[in-house]
């Protein structure tokens, strides 16, 4: 029988090809760490509506460590029947096509069916083509639907102490907005079980929807005849134009770089050092005037953050970046020792006012701050100080000494081929130090890079004792690498302007 899910069928409207990857090769699918946190996200604000409505039965079911599909759509025939009002979870199959209704509402004489997101946004057509299918199999199934609803998150709710998750939510009838994605369901999945049914790999090249709204988990595999270095390593290129010049057969830099079309300077530096091989490019007098803008006391300053969907803190917004922890690195004065100091908040409790105020004991005012891409810096040092307007001065003074390492880099004064088209700290640092396994990211344990600081500082309050100093420990070790990295890539700039 062709089977499909509500997941796969989503995947079709990005790409047929994901469909027929999750059934026929799901091992090659690789899951970045923000798409893991997607889900993560999506599973807390999920559980959170479930409570819109009031009292609700929820049906989900487990055999050993799966989803009891069988169990799930029998248990959701017994509640419709039984007349429960609200039915999260609530399972469908029909002729193979399997859907799991988030919120399954009794309404008009029928039911409606609420998709929960947990996007701020509302208007992406893939949620319609979610709703649509799972009205489609409703229907199919007997149900009378009298209602399609989207449920997201409201971006402009502000925490005041007491969540209102009516307020947090925001319902959207889209009766009418599903209309066209109904209208082609059926052609869809015809698409679909061609698709399904065939055990050869589709013929489908990487295009504009690998990288829509995700870079698709699967592009590991469907690029992997395109040459390294390519053009889809190119320095700030949009997806698009990348996916043109594959389609033109120069996705390889010897072709590339014939192609008139390309004029920006970084990109042509990139490839012309890639192609020959040549070291590193440096523009004294560019990294000279940048030089000449820092001053000691210098100070390097780096966050980390976490990003809650669902906001805890008052006076907070969805998706807020709250800082939980810095790392500062600073030399008195020239030829000065380089000192350390570091803050992490504890798990659980409100970060913002210990770290606001270990921040301006740690900082004096009128100071050469430095940061690595400094507008995230200055925009959570902003976020601070408007938060407590009793030492906004000083945090204000912070940001607005903040000079930014990644001029030279950015603006071409220093270019080594090893960074690729990427000026990130973790590129620029391991491109100037490849040898020192003290600056390796890889070297570290727990945590590499923010996202997974990210995921861990939020779970440390759930943490049995051990595991809360090892993992405090490795998150502190993290954040001091990323300081250090910056001065590390100071002390590079020095001796290039020399
Ligand atoms: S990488 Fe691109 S072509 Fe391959 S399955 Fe994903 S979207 Fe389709």
């Amino acid at each position: 029988m062709f089977c499909l899910s509500k997941s796969k069928y989503c995947g079709l409207w990005q790409c047929p090809k994901i469909a027929w990857m999750k059934k026929y090769m799901p091992e090659e699918f690789v899951a970045d760490g923000a798409a893991v946190e997607r889900m993560n996200n999506g599973n807390e604000v999920g559980d959170l509506a479930m409570g819109l409505f009031g009292d609700f039965v929820e049906v989900t079911s487990f055999d050993g460590e799966k989803l009891d599909l069988s169990a799930m759509i029998e248990k959701t025939k017994e509640e419709m029947e039984k007349g429960t009002a609200v039915i999260c979870e609530a399972s469908f199959d029909y002729n193979g096509l399997y859907c799991a209704v988030d919120i399954l509402k009794e309404e008009n004489g029928g039911w409606a069916i609420y998709e929960v997101k947990s996007s701020t946004h509302d208007d992406k057509e893939v949620y319609l083509a979610d709703i649509a299918y799972q009205k489609y199999v409703l229907e199919n199934c007997g149900v009378n639907v009298t209602g399609t609803h989207l449920i997201t998150i409201n971006s402009g709710y502000v925490f005041d102490g007491k969540l209102d998750i009516h307020k947090l939510f925001r319902i959207t009838d889209v009766s009418s907005a599903i209309v066209p994605e109904e209208n082609s369901i059926k052609g869809n999945l015809m698409i679909a079980e061609r698709f399904l049914r065939n055990p050869a790999e589709p013929d489908i090249l990487i295009n504009e929807n690998c990288n829509k709204p995700y870079k698709c988990g699967f592009w590991k595999h469907c690029a992997k005849d395109v040459p390294s270095p390519s053009v889809f390593d190119l320095y700030r290129m949009p997806f698009k134009k990348k996916i043109d010049y594959y389609r033109k057969g120069e996705a390889a830099f010897p072709d590339l770089i014939l192609d008139s079309g390309i004029t920006n300077e970084k990109q042509l530096r990139q490839m012309e050092y890639a192609l020959s091989k040549k070291g590193t490019y440096i523009d004294k007098d560019g990294i000279r005037d940048f030089l000449r803008t820092l001053s000691y006391p210098i100070y390097f300053l780096d966050f980390e953050t976490m990003q809650p969907v669902i906001p805890r803190y008052i006076g907070t917004k969805p998706y807020a970046q709250i800082p939980f922890q810095y790392s500062l690195h600073y030399i008195e004065h020239e030829g000065g020792k380089l000192e350390h100091k570091e803050f992490l908040a504890e798990s659980g409790a409100d970060p913002r006012r210990a770290i606001a105020e270990s921040l301006c004991r740690d900082i004096p005012m009128n100071v050469c701050v430095t940061a690595y891409n400094k507008a995230f810096e200055c925009t959570r040092l902003k976020e601070l100080a408007e938060a407590f307007p009793d030492i906004s001065e000083h945090l204000l003074n912070i940001e607005q000494n903040i000079k930014d390492l990644l001029v030279p880099f950015q603006s071409g004064y220093y270019y080594n081929r090893a960074m690729g088209g990427s000026f990130s700290i973790k590129s620029v640092l391991p491109a100037i130090f490849p040898d020192d396994p003290a600056l390796d990211y890889h070297n570290l344990e727990g945590v590499h890079n923010g996202g997974e600081a990210m995921a861990i500082f939020p779970k440390i309050k759930d943490m049995p004792p051990e595991e809360q100093i090892t993992a405090r420990y490795n998150l502190l070790k993290y954040c001091e690498l990323d300081t250090l990295a910056m001065v590390k890539v100071w002390e590079e700039l020095l001796r290039a302007a020399e």
